[in-house]
């Protein structure tokens, strides 16, 4: 049972992050746990968070959809969660993947704003409407989870909707992300220079690249580190990116951010660390045809280029066209621009393009997050 819960969490783990770049929604973790109505289990359950999570891919229409966590300090003590699961906010804190804050007051709103995301809150937000007008002008950037047939649901604050509205960044988030920022703080697990700096910090697991830095949070205007409370330093401009999505049998599974500090390599199980590993959504022709590491991608000056590293090359789809007289052959060894809305194919099905460029063409059944929980977790309530 104990095992099983681990699997959970682990499974959990890699959809929380604090890469504005990948993130799609804002969430209050400490008060996610506590939505027993959900399941109506324990006070406190980090399951919740795999649930609602569960709720935002199937709304997005995205498997691996990740969320941007903030959560008040005490819950690392907070006595109605396991012991287990304390443990596993600890160190997803001291790896960066949540922001857990002294006092986190608007910061959950602070980061939605700067980075043009929806928020999924039960609470209302009614006295920082006018600092935030989109929580009234935009319906669907503040939703409630709340208890639904097949697992929680959303509903809008604003006008009943059931799907996340996602806006664009604030001006003065787009300001902040185009710099790189340090706190003075040794260790940071958000502004350092990589990794963790807690009591996990040999294990950190997660090499913080500046590229994927959160969004500072402003005090008095003053870009400020919302950890440690202290005025950030500015490490100059951030390195570009670009984010790619693959998408497999028309459902997009998973995004990754390409950076201009280094190429990704995506195959069947690429051995380049930070490799983008396609296995376990392919069939068995699928896993035949594709390489161990299959495209390698490079951000140049604003450039995405793809060079295929495969036994057996690879296609490019270009502008999207899935019309086969269309299809242009990439050899091994060769190289390509990836033009607007080109998609590289490394097999029929299976496809790497610009995020934005690749919409799901499926019907869809995301794979759970929760997947792995023991059905005495999964007991829901009938709506
Ligand atoms: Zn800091």
């Amino acid at each position: 049972m104990r095992f099983e819960i681990s699997k959970v969490l682990d499974a959990i783990e890699g959809r929380v992050c604090t890469d504005p770049s990948l993130v799609r929604a804002v969430l209050d973790l400490a008060e996610v746990i506590r939505y027993q109505d959900i399941d109506g289990g324990r006070p406190a359950s980090l399951l919740r968070l795999g649930m609602v999570i569960d709720a935002l891919s199937r709304e997005l229409e995205e498997d691996s959809v990740q969320v941007y966590a903030v959560v008040h300090r005490a819950l690392l003590s907070d006595a109605d969660l396991t012991s287990n699961e304390r443990m596993v906010v600890r160190r997803w804190a001291d790896d960066g993947l949540v922001e857990v804050l002294d006092n986190p007051g608007d910061r959950m709103l602070e980061v939605a704003d700067l980075l043009g995301l929806p928020v999924l809150s039960r609470v209302r937000f009614d006295g920082l409407r006018g600092r935030f007008p989109w929580l009234v002008e935009q319906p669907g950037r503040l939703l409630a989870p709340v208890p639904g047939a097949g697992g929680p649901a959303f509903i809008a604050h604003v006008g009943g909707g059931h799907s996340p509205v996602a806006g664009t960044r604030s001006p003065t988030g787009a300001k902040l992300l185009a710099r790189q920022w340090r706190c003075p703080e040794p260790g940071c697990a958000l502004f350092g220079g990589g990794g963790g700096g807690g009591a996990f910090a040999d294990l950190a697991r997660v090499e913080r690249s500046p590229a994927g830095q959160p969004p500072p949070a402003l005090r008095g205007g003053v870009p400020t580190c919302p950890r440690h409370g202290v005025r950030l330093g500015d490490g100059g401009p951030r390195p570009r990116t670009e984010v790619l999505a693959v998408r497999v049998g028309g459902l997009v599974r998973r995004r990754f951010v390409l950076s201009e500090e280094q190429p990704v390599v995506a195959g069947r199980a690429p051995d380049q660390e930070g490799g983008i590993m396609l296995g376990q959504w392919l069939n068995d022709e699928a896993r035949r045809w594709i390489s161990r590491g299959h495209v390698r991608f490079e951000l140049r000056v604003g450039e995405v280029i793809v060079t295929d590293v495969s036994t057996n090359g690879s296609g490019i789809r270009p502008a999207g066209s899935m019309a086969e007289a269309d299809r242009i052959a990439l050899a091994p060894q060769q190289s390509r621009v990836l033009g607007e809305g080109d998609m590289v194919e490394l097999y029929p099905g299976v496809q790497i393009g610009r995020a934005e460029e690749l919409p799901a063409g499926a019907p869809f059944t995301p794979t759970s997050v929760m997947a792995e929980a023991p059905t005495m977790a999964m007991r829901l309530p009938r709506a």
